[in-house]
């Protein structure tokens, strides 16, 4: 049975999963990701047109400093300099798109890295120069790790990839585990710690301002804005699922709250919260949308199986018992309008036409799912 012991392991649970996302993103939820991307599209337009601009400085810098041969290399440098620019203006139009936005953050530190590692390689006679001129660029790209809200796997890879390019320097440079290359690799991974800790510090920064934003601390439910933001992606996405609405409204509430205080109604609606997250998710959205009201958005199923799971949820709210205060058991009902979202519709349109038809049950006797989906007989029996 579904109490609040179970609600208050989900919230301990809550606490878990945050240090797990900010270790992996396999776990964020869809619209997280989306928050998550528009934030490092910011960084990647800012930091490609910031390091774009570097460029031509660096080339002048070199062209004083280097051999003219090493401050040559104009191919490469014009590559990395228009890259930077193409990873800045994609991002700039590139809202949304979380697979391109992640490749250009990635493509951020590859350009430059990538120059370094490709003027090793192709002068190894001037080493030297070249360590001395961009040997700073993997010490650079380690500190830019930390204004990006990666994972601590994400900004790992990274980091150790920008690890073995220092020792590549060090090992063309003919100082391979020298007292002087384990030094540098030293600080570069203490950097790297660094970094590190600010990434998890930003991204667990970054969650709890979304779960602010997003959810609703009784329920830990979606809120209404975050649940129609959700549901609006998923309608404007290019092959949207099959969307069905359930509105859901607690019988006499105001009762439960005369009857037996703001408080026990509180835990009513809290533990309302956790069984309509365990019973529906992970296909589909649950949202608290008002006092005692809840919205499912049922993603990808049969008209059956949406009906299914409304008569699911209702029977298994109404077996919830709740105690009050003089330790008395009581129960709840709640009244249910399911509908189907029709594509060719607007969303506002699909949840007044589920309103209408929670109020229909309600008018009908409460304690029920009234439907406008077609459903064979002998389920509804059932
Ligand atoms: P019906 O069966 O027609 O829906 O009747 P009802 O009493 O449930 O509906 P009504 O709209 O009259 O009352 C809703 C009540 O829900 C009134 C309000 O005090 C209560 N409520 C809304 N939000 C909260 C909350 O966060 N905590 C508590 N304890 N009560 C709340
Ligand atoms: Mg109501
Ligand atoms: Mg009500």
């Amino acid at each position: 049975m579904i109490n609040l012991v179970t609600g208050l392991k989900s919230l301990q649970m809550l606490g878990v999963s945050s240090i797990r996302d900010t270790i992996s993103s396999k776990h964020h939820s869809r619209d997280f990701k989306y928050a998550r991307a528009e934030y490092m599209r910011v960084r990647v337009m800012l930091l490609g047109l910031a390091f774009a601009v570097l460029t031509p400085f660096w080339a002048f810098m070199d062209a004083m400093i280097l051999p003219q041969w090493v401050s040559n290399f104009l191919p490469v440098r014009l590559s990395m300099f228009c890259g930077l620019l193409l990873c800045a203006g994609l991002a700039y139009r590139g809202q949304d798109k979380i697979s391109l936005i992640y490749a250009l953050s990635g493509l951020v530190f590859i350009l430059p890295a990538g120059f370094y590692g490709y003027m090793l390689w192709i002068a190894p006679e001037s080493v030297g120069y070249i360590v001395e001129a961009y040997g700073f660029i993997p010490f650079l790209l380690v500190a830019t790790l930390s204004v990006f809200p990666f994972t601590l796997i994400e900004s790992s890879l990274v980091g150790l990839a920008l690890l073995a390019l220092q020792f590549y320097a060090s090992y063309q440079k003919g100082l391979w585990l020298s007292p002087q290359s384990l030094q540098d690799a030293w600080l570069l991974a203490a950097l790297l710690v660094v970094s590190l800790t600010a990434n998890y510090f930003h991204l667990g920064l970054l969650q709890r301002l979304y779960r602010q934003a997003t959810h609703d601390p009784l329920t830990g439910l979606l809120n209404r804005g975050a649940l129609n933001a959700q549901a609006m992606q998923l309608v404007r996405a290019p092959r949207p699922m099959g969307i069905h609405i359930l509105m859901i409204d607690l019988d006499h509430f105001k009762q439960i709250n005369d009857t037996h205080g703001h408080s026990v109604g509180d835990s009513v609606l809290a533990t309302a919260g956790v069984l309509l997250r365990s019973v529906c998710q992970p296909d589909c959205l649950v949202a608290r949308y008002g006092g005692e009201e809840f919205v499912v958005l049922i993603l990808g199923r049969t008209d059956q199986k949406a009906w299914e799971l409304a008569q699911l949820l209702r029977n298994n709210l109404a077996e919830l018992t709740f105690l009050n205060h003089d330790r008395q058991h009581f129960s709840v009902t709640a009244s249910m309008g399911l509908t189907a979202h029709d594509v060719k519709g607007s969303l506002a349109d699909s949840l007044r036409r589920a309103d209408a038809l929670l109020y229909q049950a309600k008018r009908q006797g409460r304690d029920r799912v009234s439907s406008d989906v077609v459903i064979l007989p002998e389920q509804v029996a059932a």
